[in-house]
């Protein structure tokens, strides 16, 4: 008989949640909108548009303890793969390892322990853009969310704490300049070669190329109509990555400065911190014991090329937890998710959890200062 935690994933598959699919992204959050409205929780969000998103908290704060991640978009897939199925212990489907496991445990959690909501500090955050972009995070933490931690399953394969993933800039860079025939360059102003410049000196100051080397490529180019015709236009995209913000930064004033030099407009069209996994809270300590409970062998680390939303986070200095069970394919036509490792995972996150109780005089000491003296 299927368990409850696997109905659950599989409803949540069932739902093709494709980022660009805006009804999909509406219903899955309406479904698990409707769900958790049983509960006592302190819900609000922006469930009115295009990647609605929404936040539910135990207490009446912005500050929880413990923020519970999870994205419920996915890239495509064939029709079929949003069909769970099961086959040789393992979970199959769009979506069963990156992440709905995630929203499942979640749900299930809160199911569990409607009762014992009010003495936790805890949220949980449920997005539907993070395959585009996460700004439905950014958007939140904008509105003043600051969770003291966030738990993210987005990385971290095979019960391995993401250690280090690299921050990044995604950005657009645009030459305007004056076409004239392709005989008379002295007439124009070609914008193509302006843009060559830029990305060229740019490649020179960050030339290295290997995994932990702070990493330039330029991933898009365009411009020009004619081989005759010298080019008004051109367009480069650029994707920077490290995991060290010293270079970001670095990055950023060559770019402010190579731009200003050369005449072009540039745009960032994505960017985020690079995420450094925080030992030192008691929260994250308290997991680290229960992980080694969970798997019996000293905590394993490992380190990530590519970002999720804790990057987002990882911007205001809110650190965070990445880590998975034991599946793979994430984005492939054979995403995967171990059955077994579906309840285990489950069963650490409900005991971390419920550890992390309400306490009125930590949590709202500021609060109390300000209440009218009774004297
Ligand atoms: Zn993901």
């Amino acid at each position: 008989m299927q368990s409850d935690l696997e109905a659950t994933l599989a409803h949540l598959v069932s739902i093709p949640s494709v980022s660009n699919n805006p009804a999909a992204c509406q219903e899955i959050l309406s479904y698990i909108k409707s769900e958790i409205e049983q509960h006592t929780l302190f819900i609000s969000g922006d469930t009115d548009r295009e990647s609605p998103w929404l936040i539910a908290t135990t207490q009446d704060t912005k500050e929880p303890d413990i923020l519970f991640a999870a994205h419920l978009d996915v890239v495509p897939a064939d029709a079929a793969m949003f069909t769970m199925k099961k086959e040789d212990g393992k979970l199959l489907g769009r979506g069963v390892y990156d992440m709905k496991l995630a929203a499942t445990s979640y749900l299930h959690f809160i199911r569990q322990h409607s009762k014992t909501l009010s003495q936790l500090n805890v949220g949980f955050l449920f997005t539907t853009d993070e395959e585009v972009g996460g700004f439905s995070t950014l958007a939140m933490l904008e509105m003043g969310w600051r969770p003291k931690l966030v738990f993210i399953p987005d990385g971290g394969d095979n019960w391995q704490i993401e250690e280090l993933a690299k921050g990044l800039y995604g950005i657009e860079l645009i030459a305007r300049g004056k076409t004239a025939h392709g005989s008379r360059p002295w007439e124009g102003d070609n914008a193509l070669h302006r843009i060559l410049d830029v990305t060229t000196e740019l490649r020179q100051l960050f030339p290295h190329q290997q995994p932990d080397d702070a990493t330039l490529s330029v991933t898009q180019l365009t411009g020009g109509a004619a081989i005759n015709q010298i080019a008004d236009y051109a367009s480069a995209k650029v994707d920077f990555r490290s995991f060290h913000k010293e270079d970001l930064a670095l990055f950023y004033a060559e770019l402010t400065q190579l731009t200003e030099k050369y005449g072009l407009e540039f745009t960032i069209t994505q960017g985020g911190a690079p995420h450094i996994f925080d030992k030192s809270t008691d929260t994250a300590k308290r997991f680290l014991a229960l992980l080694e409970n969970t798997t019996g062998k000293p905590v394993e680390y490992t380190r990530s090329y590519g970002g999720s939303d804790a990057r987002h986070f990882a911007e205001y200095d809110i650190p965070c937890i990445v880590i998975e069970p034991f599946g793979g394919g994430r984005h492939s036509d054979h995403e995967w998710l171990l059955a077994s490792d579906l309840p285990r995972y489950y069963s650490l996150i409900e005991t971390w959890a419920l550890q992390q109780k309400f306490s009125a005089m930590s949590n709202h000491a500021s609060a109390f200062h300000r209440q009218p003296s009774l004297s």
